[in-house]
């Protein structure tokens, strides 16, 4: 009953809401997660339209809580941001990213989402280089995936990195592309290596006036200053299709695959690559 309810939560300020304290658990529980190693690395492939062939593999990262299943990232990463916990937990990601990459074909790369809170450290780049002495794995074949809220917190010292992470055979994309307010500055100011289309215009093709002109803008755009462009979210063949006529790179969405656990790398790889493959 009402009384008990209260007696129970007799910690908690009476007007704290319900949704504050799932939050409080949440940390705690992320806290805990972290310590214990909880979390998981998917990978979704990246493919190529130029070699009809994947190409990579983006690192996503999964955590499978005790009782309420996989809870998203979009829930948990910006709690780990608030909490500082994103510099340990984007470390832990990188190293097993690198370690697991550094067993697959070579050529093949993986790439590895960045959160601005990690560029605010000065140990990213220490990460970085620590990650790919440790497992062997060339920097060519390690990307970094930034937003452009990376850029707005602190221009300067983002360039700096950038340089200091390109020096390490690294590459650096801009994701969510065109989600942002001043993408366009940023694609001029910083030496980025692939633009990497958000979904949203891609679900938008066909569609939505103006989105096939402003898809077709972006591919120029990034061809023009010699970027690799990926379209994020392809889930047609319509959309693909579409893409492919376009001339853009690389396409990454479910019509390829969902992110899959690394058990099942091999087999994504086999599926589209192997010699027998139409
Ligand atoms: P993102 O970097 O834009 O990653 C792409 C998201 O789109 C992933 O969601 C992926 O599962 C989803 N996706 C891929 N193909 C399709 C498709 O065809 N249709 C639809 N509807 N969705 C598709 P996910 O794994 O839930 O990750 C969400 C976001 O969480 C990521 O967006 C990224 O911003 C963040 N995130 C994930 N892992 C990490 C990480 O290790 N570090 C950091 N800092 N952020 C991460
Ligand atoms: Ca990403
Ligand atoms: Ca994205
Ligand atoms: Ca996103």
């Amino acid at each position: 009953g009402k009384t008990e309810a209260r007696g129970s939560f007799r910690f908690f300020e009476p007007e704290m809401d319900a949704r504050l304290q799932a939050r409080r658990i949440l940390e705690r529980d992320l806290r805990d997660a972290l310590a214990r190693e909880a979390f998981e690395v998917y990978y979704q492939p990246i493919y190529s339209l130029g070699t009809d062939r994947i190409c990579g593999f983006e690192a996503l990262l999964r955590w499978d809580h005790p009782t309420r299943g996989f809870v998203s990232p979009t829930e948990f990463i910006p709690i780990a941001e608030e909490l500082g916990l994103i510099v340990p937990l984007g470390e832990w990601v990188l190293r097993r990213a690198c370690e697991e990459a550094a067993r697959w074909p070579d050529g093949l790369k993986v790439a590895v989402n960045v959160s601005a809170v990690q560029f605010t450290s000065a140990s990213l780049v220490t990460a970085v280089r620590e990650a790919l002495r440790r497992t062997g794995l060339p920097g060519r074949r390690l990307e970094l995936e930034i937003t452009e809220s990376v850029l707005v917190a602190n221009p300067g010292a983002t360039t700096a990195i950038l340089h200091s992470l390109k020096a390490l055979g690294v590459r650096v994309s801009m994701d969510d592309f065109g989600t942002g307010y001043s993408s366009l500055s940023y694609l001029r100011s910083f030496p980025f290596d692939k633009i990497k289309i958000d979904q949203s215009f891609v679900r938008d093709l066909c569609v939505k006036d103006g989105t096939d002109f402003i898809v077709r803008a972006v591919i120029g755009l990034g061809s023009s200053l010699g970027m690799t462009t990926t379209a994020e979210g392809v889930e047609t063949e319509a959309q693909l299709a579409h893409l492919r006529a376009e001339g853009c790179d690389e396409i990454q969405g479910y019509l390829i695959s969902r992110p899959v656990p690394v058990s099942q790398v091999a087999e994504v790889i086999n599926r589209w690559n192997g010699a027998t493959r139409a």
